[in-house]
């Protein structure tokens, strides 16, 4: 049998998410338990949601957790390049030839046209999706268009009849009728291919053995199957991982749990820790123990021990196996070596000593002016946001409006938050001071402290964030009936005079 590769191919959209370390860990087990490769590819074919930013704290994140890939856009490797983006001419060959085999067709139809299709299908309880129109165009009608420039996809063909049947690690086969298939885009109108084309391809070319991803993906199984076909290649060996999920069992989201592994680097996790509770997902050593190191996990791995019920991605429980970590892993020494490490980071010191300098006349005086930089959620009490003009209620309304519009920011630094809530002032009638007297407390834990909105700046997103939910918890939370007329509100603030970004 041929070397097993896995793969992990996370879209550089965002910030590195905990469920791209999990079902990168999943990967590098399997790899790893059969003496193969795990190689790292980037996604980025998304041209408007892809930055270079995201690729390199997606990356860094992996490292950090120690996820090592064997080939990727840093490493190089037999299939390189690694990121999407500088493969566009192989997908436009691929998409050719499936162009030239009958497999594909250029659809000409205006998105006008296509909504209307959509909405006569619902209006008829039809399955939405594309209705064939430009599948018999003649050869000579589609070169007239071309020759008159006329903007169009490439769009893969898809039988109306019969039913494909997926096969999967974790699953009995799965039976999917052909007719519930849409006619998938394999190439925008731009000449970029999207996410099912370049995985494909991508997968082929880089000769991925087994793919092992989030479940999320099981109902494009029938495509690429349908693809590989069309291109005459034996597909890989498919495995859909169960999703992380919230407490309530939702999919996990970062309105209910911090996501972002940055998140646990920064509250003072540790790494191995992190990797063990991600094992835990779904997944469990034959005898049952608890805390474990990737290498105990490789040697013992069986994929098929993978159970589907949705894994909850519990803080708490993260927290109990982190504590375990720091008190029986490491040596004093070790603790004191990793705690310096991660305290005493020189780039996080060189942004907070501007703003503590001013402040104080002794050393002594630093770690309570520094000390929210270096700490979880503060401690604070309902009555940490007395205050003689505003209400309680008003504190929870300015920072659930504050919160929304943060989530919004594409870049994250003094002057966009600056501005962006000096707008949300305006636009709520508030002095900008009262607007920040609430997250003064959520976020430092009172009013008398170093700016809020450098602070803010340099905690991130992810920390600002768990304080703020923090803060509203301990003003008494937001019920679902509040929170529909709070986002009404809200909305109706942001469209009568749209803040400036
Ligand atoms: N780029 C996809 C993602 O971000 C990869 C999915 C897959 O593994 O096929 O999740």
């Amino acid at each position: 049998m041929s070397t097993v590769r896995t793969r992990i191919a996370p879209s550089p959209t965002g910030d590195p998410h905990v469920g791209t370390a999990y079902i990168a860990l999943f990967n590098l087990c399997f790899a790893r338990q059969h003496g193969g490769k795990f190689i790292l590819r980037i996604e980025d074919t998304d041209q408007v949601r892809s930055t270079r930013k995201s690729e390199d704290d997606i990356l860094a994140a992996l490292k950090w957790l120690h996820l090592d890939w064997d080939e990727g856009p840093d490493k190089g490797g037999p299939h390189a390049p690694y990121r999407q983006s500088e493969r566009s001419a192989i997908y436009q060959q691929h998409a050719q030839s499936l162009l030239d085999s009958g497999h594909a067709f250029r659809c000409f139809c205006t998105a006008g046209r296509l909504e209307e299709v959509r909405k006569q299908q619902m209006a008829d309880k039809l399955q939405p999706g594309y209705d064939g129109h430009c599948m018999h165009l003649a050869q000579a009608d589609v070169a007239t268009r071309l020759a008159a420039g006329f903007p169009f996809v490439i769009r893969m063909k898809v039988p109306r009849e019969g039913k494909c049947v997926v096969k999967d690690m974790l699953r009995d086969p799965v039976e999917i009728e052909w007719s519930q298939v849409d006619m998938q885009v394999l190439m925008k109108s731009d000449g970029l291919p999207t996410y099912h084309l370049a995985n494909v391809v991508d997968d082929h070319l880089m000769e991925i053995t087994h793919v092992i991803r989030g479940e999320e993906w099981i109902n494009s199984a029938p495509k690429h199957l349908l693809l590989y076909q069309y291109f005459g290649w034996e597909p890989p060996v498919l495995c859909h991982m169960p999703l992380l999920r919230n407490a309530d069992k939702s999919k996990l989201s970062k309105r209910k749990n911090p996501t972002s592994i940055g998140y646990y680097q920064r509250m003072g996790y540790l790494p191995e820790a992190v990797i063990n509770y991600l094992g835990m997902m779904g997944w469990s050593m034959p005898d049952g123990s608890e805390k474990f190191s990737v290498s105990q996990m490789i040697a013992s791995f069986d994929i098929k021990r993978v159970s589907l019920g949705g894994p909850v991605f519990d803080t708490e429980k993260l927290d109990w196996l982190n504590g375990r970590y720091l008190r029986e892993s490491l040596t004093d020494e070790q603790f004191i070596e990793r705690y310096t490490a991660w305290a005493f980071q020189q780039d996080r010191i060189r942004q907070i000593v501007p703003l503590i300098k001013p402040r104080v006349e002794r050393f002594a005086d630093v770690m309570p002016l520094a000390g929210l930089f270096l700490s979880a959620v503060p401690t604070i009490g309902a009555d940490s946001f007395a205050h003689n003009k505003l209400t309680a209620e008003e504190c929870l309304r300015m920072l659930q409006f504050s919160a929304w519009r943060l989530e919004e920011l594409r870049d994250w630094d003094r002057d966009t938050l600056e501005h962006a809530l000096v707008a949300l002032s305006q636009q709520m009638n508030l002095k900008i001071r009262d607007l920040l007297f609430p997250l003064f407390i959520a976020i430092a834990g009172s009013a008398v402290s170093v700016s809020v909105i450098d602070s803010m700046a340099i905690l991130g997103l992810d920390l600002c964030r768990a304080r703020i939910r923090h803060a509203l918890s301990v003003l008494g939370g937001i019920s679902g009936k509040q929170q529909k007329l709070l986002e009404k509100d809200f909305q109706a603030l942001s469209s009568a005079n749209p803040h400036p970004q």
